[in-house]
Order: C-alpha cells, then structure tokens, then sequence
C-alpha cells in the first residue's frame, strides 16, 4: 500500500485528499494523511454568516470559464448549490479624481474593442484615446525575454491605462503591481496575441470572429460562479467524502526528510514514514520544508514571493442600499491616494447574499506595497474603511455589523520569470521520487487553478482518476469549521 502525505489544508490540499479519496474508492492501494498546522481546514477560504448574510473571509467565488472548481463542487454533489453572479446586474467603476467612472463597455480586461464606448469615456484622457486608435497599427512583436505586464500595456495604451486599469484588476486578482508581475505567467494570451497580431484590439476581435457562430450567439455563462451559502460548502462537502480518520488539525509539519527512498514526516511530536508527500502549503512554507532535502529546490520555493490581504465586510440597511450607484462595485488606482483597493457590492454581485433590505459591502486592503495594514488594528482598519467609504460613496450610516480578516502572506506573486523559475522547480522535483507540488504558488492563483494542482498532485502520485461521475456518499458528520477572524 502506497503511504501519502498532504502538508497543507487549503483547498488546494482537500482536493488532492478528495482526488486520493476517489482511486482509493476505486481500489488503488493507498493510504493518505492531511496535515493542516491550523485549527480548521480551507486555508484563506472560509465563510461565516452574520446578521442574515453571506461573509466570506477569502475568495467569493471562482471564473467560470476555469471549470475544476464547478467540477469539484459536481463531484462531491453539491452541483445544486452553485450559483452564477448576476452578470445582468454587471458593472464595475473606477475611482478616478475621487468621482466613480463606469468602466466602458467593450473593455475586455484593459482591450478596447468597441469604437464608441472608447471614444466617449470619461476614463481616461484624449492622448490614452489616441494610443487607443493607434495601438490597431502595432506591429507583430515576438518577445525574447518575459517583461512586466506594466510594460506590456504601456507599450499599447501608454501609462495611464496602466494606472486607471492595469494596476487595480491586478491587485484584485494577485494582490501585486503591473510594474512587477510576469506577462507571461499573469497574461500569457496577451504575449501571444501581439507575437501573431501586434494590436490586442484586432487580435480579440480576429478571435471572436473565430469562435463558431453557436457559441457566438449563444447565451453568455455567468463570469463568477459561488456556492449558495458561501465558499465555505465547498470545504465542507469535501470534508465530508473524505477519510475522516486521515485529517489532522492543528498539526503542522515541522519537519520533512527524505533518506533511503522514503519521506518522513514530524508533526505532532512524532515522525512517520511515507512513500509520496503532496506539498500544498504556500512556496516559503515549502522552501523551508524542503530544504534539508533540496537546498537548490528550496532556494527556488523561497524565491517565489507573496502579499498579504485584508478584506472587511460591512453591512448596512436599506438607507446605503437605496443610496449605492448600481453594479458589482468599484476599483481603486493607487494614484488615488485611498488605503483600500476595491470594494464589492456583495449584495448585487450574487444572490442569497443579503437579506433583500441590505446592503452588503466587501472592501479589499493590503497587497504588496501595504503590508503594514497587517499591524494596523481591526477596529482602526474598519475605521479608516469607513472613512474612505464617507469619501467615495457618501455612506455614513454605522454599519449594523463588520468582520475583519487579515490574510498574510495569502497571494503568491509571478514575478517577472515566473514560468522559467517553474521549469527549474520541475526539473529539482523530478530528481525527488514521491514529491508532488500543489498550491497558489505555480500555475494559477484562483480557486480553480488550485483545486486543479491539488489533483495533479494526486494523479501524478497515485494514478489517473477515472472519470468522476459518481457522488460518494458523504460521511456522518463533516469538520466543523472554527471561527478564524
Ligand atoms: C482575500 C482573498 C480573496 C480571494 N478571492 C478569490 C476569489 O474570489 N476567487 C478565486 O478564484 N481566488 C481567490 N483568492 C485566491 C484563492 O483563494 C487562493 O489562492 C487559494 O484559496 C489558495 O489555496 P491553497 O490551498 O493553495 O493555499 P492556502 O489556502 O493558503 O492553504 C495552505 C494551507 O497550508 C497550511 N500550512 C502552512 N504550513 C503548514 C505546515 N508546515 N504544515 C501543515 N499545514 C501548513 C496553512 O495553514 C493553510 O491552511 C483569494 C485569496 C484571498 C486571500
């Protein structure tokens, strides 16, 4: 029987303990253990329900265009309880001299594609127009080297484009800047699309006229998918499919050696032996796990670096709902000179959220150039929020109630080389038999991408699972999740 040990609880470890589970099902010889170092599982997803309403801590849903995380929620049989954002509700602003401006239609990520919303935005000045019209003349352009993506788009649209959008749907999405994130690894469609065409323009649109004219005109699938009572059910449902017996809380892995082809692990006081070890927790984690055993892999785990996040949810009556301009929320450029990055209309973006007389807000700090709201005080953060609310939005009812959750270290960040760093972790990897790397750290950040290396990682170890169809019927009781804020 092959011995497997998953270091790490996030969602990225439950699904390779979920994939494990299903060959063991199917009757691959194995055996596994889930070592998690905190009182519960989920990592940073996590869910909590305060005053009627949906609060999650970390991730509120998934892109629906990346079908693992919809495939795993099938798999444990909770397909009846995903949910699609209310993309006809859809509409995202940008704060731009302290005035919120609607994103134009047609912007596809920071790609213009259609003439007239472009032309008559108040977003960006007449010269970022200007580049506009030019960028359909750009060249094709093969680059040698990985750049930023800052410099990918400037080279398009010039800098305001990356100020007013760049910038603030990266530190979104990866809690990081366009001046140092990968093309490459963040946007590789962009790198491809003005290798082949030069202009981003005439290359979105020469891939949608590409699409089959079916898919073309067939209606859109919602953006974001959640699950109806929050993240958290998915936690839960993959909890309860697992082998209860094989999950450990509050356990971290102190220490990780390999010595005679076999893997020992010290957590708890006590060393155990396994054949094959998953590695689910975040790269410095794995770095220092490792290093005893691949310094030159753990020099190069190190070197992948991460930001923090803070989100905070705030919730009030009706008054703020009846007050709120419509749409899913807003994005706030640095050269705004605000503390928060964005902020979500929880309530509109999905439904069963809020009651239907509140308003719920989800405003998002942090990232990696304001690490130090990490030592800033819940009460004083949800103060300062509050402030930049009264600002922007003119709220200044008291909020029935707020949750603060401070994530660090949470978002790993593909620096500039990111996809080179990977090739030479791979190959590091490889020369270690039963390793397996699963996590935010590689190859995507979302819950999809995760969720997907959870079951590489299982795979990879134990054998291609066979096409997964069947619910397994969930077992008498799942972890309870303890309260983290
Ligand atoms: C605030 C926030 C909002 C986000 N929003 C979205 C979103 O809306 N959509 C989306 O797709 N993605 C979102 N993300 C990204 C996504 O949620 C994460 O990338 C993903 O959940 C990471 O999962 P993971 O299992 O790889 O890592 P983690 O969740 O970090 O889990 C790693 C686990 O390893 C454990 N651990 C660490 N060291 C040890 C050790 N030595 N021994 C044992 N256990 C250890 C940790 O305690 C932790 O539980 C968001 C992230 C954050 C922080």
């Amino acid at each position: 029987m092959k011995r497997i040990a998953i270091i790490g609880g996030g969602i990225s470890g439950l699904s390779a303990a979920f994939y494990l589970e299903i060959l063991r099902g199917d009757g691959v010889s194995l055996d596994y253990t889930l070592y998690e170092s905190s009182n519960r599982f989920g990592g940073s997803m996590f869910s909590e329900h305060v005053d009627g309403c949906v609060v999650e801590a970390g991730p509120d849903s998934f892109l629906t265009e990346k079908p693992w995380a919809e495939t795993l929620a099938r798999d444990i049989g909770l397909e009846d309880q995903l949910i699609g954002s209310n993309d006809a509700q859809r509409k995202t602003y940008i704060l731009v001299n302290g005035k919120l401006v609607v994103i134009p239609d047609g912007l596809m990520f920071m790609v213009p594609t259609k003439l007239l919303p472009a032309i008559f935005t108040p977003l960006f000045s007449w010269s970022t127009k200007l580049r506009m019209a030019v960028e359909w003349l750009h060249p094709p352009r093969r680059a040698k080297e990985d750049e930023t993506v800052a410099a990918l788009v400037k080279r398009h649209y010039g800098p305001e484009m990356v100020d007013r959008l760049a910038d603030p749907l990266l530190s979104g999405v990866y809690g990081g800047e366009a001046a140092s994130l990968s093309v490459r690894a963040v946007l590789p469609r962009f790198a491809d699309m003005e290798a082949k065409h030069g202009s981003l323009g005439r290359a979105m649109i020469a891939a949608r006229k590409k699409m089959p004219s079916a898919i073309r005109r067939a209606k859109p699938l919602p953006l974001f998918t959640s699950m109806k009572t929050g993240m958290q059910q998915m936690v839960d449902g993959v909890l309860a499919r697992v082998n209860r017996a094989a999950l450990r809380t509050s356990s971290p892995v102190r220490e990780l050696k390999f010595r005679d082809g076999v893997w020992q692990v010290t957590a708890d006081g006590a060393t155990e032996a396994y054949d094959a070890i998953v590695s689910a927790v975040p790269a410095p984690a794995a770095s220092s796990l490792l290093r005893a055993t691949q310094a030159e892999l753990a020099n190069e785990l190190g070197a992948i670096t991460y930001s923090s996040s803070v989100t905070v949810t705030l919730g009030y009556g009706k008054d703020v709902l009846d007050a709120l301009p419509p749409g899913f929320g807003f994005l706030v450029p640095r050269t705004e000179g605000k503390r928060m990055l964005a902020c979500t209309f929880v309530h509109t973006k999905f439904p069963h959220r809020a009651p239907p007389d509140r308003a719920l807000l989800r405003v998002f700090l942090g990232g990696s150039r304001d690490e130090q709201i990490l030592s800033v005080s819940e009460d004083k953060i949800v103060e300062l929020v509050r402030n930049e609310l009264r600002d922007i939005l003119a709220i200044n009812a008291e909020p029935r109630f707020s949750r603060v959750y401070k994530w660090k270290g949470a978002m790993a960040q593909y620096s500039v080389g990111h996809l080179q760093r990977l090739d030479r972790i791979e190959r590091l990897r490889r020369s270690l038999p039963g390793l397996a790397l699963a996590g935010n750290a590689y190859r995507g950040i979302g819950v999809p991408d995760c969720i997907l290396s959870g079951k590489k990682a299982a795979e990879e170890i134990a054998g291609p699972s066979p096409r997964v169809t069947e619910v397994i019927p969930a077992a008498a009781s799942s972890v309870a999740p303890q309260q983290v804020r």
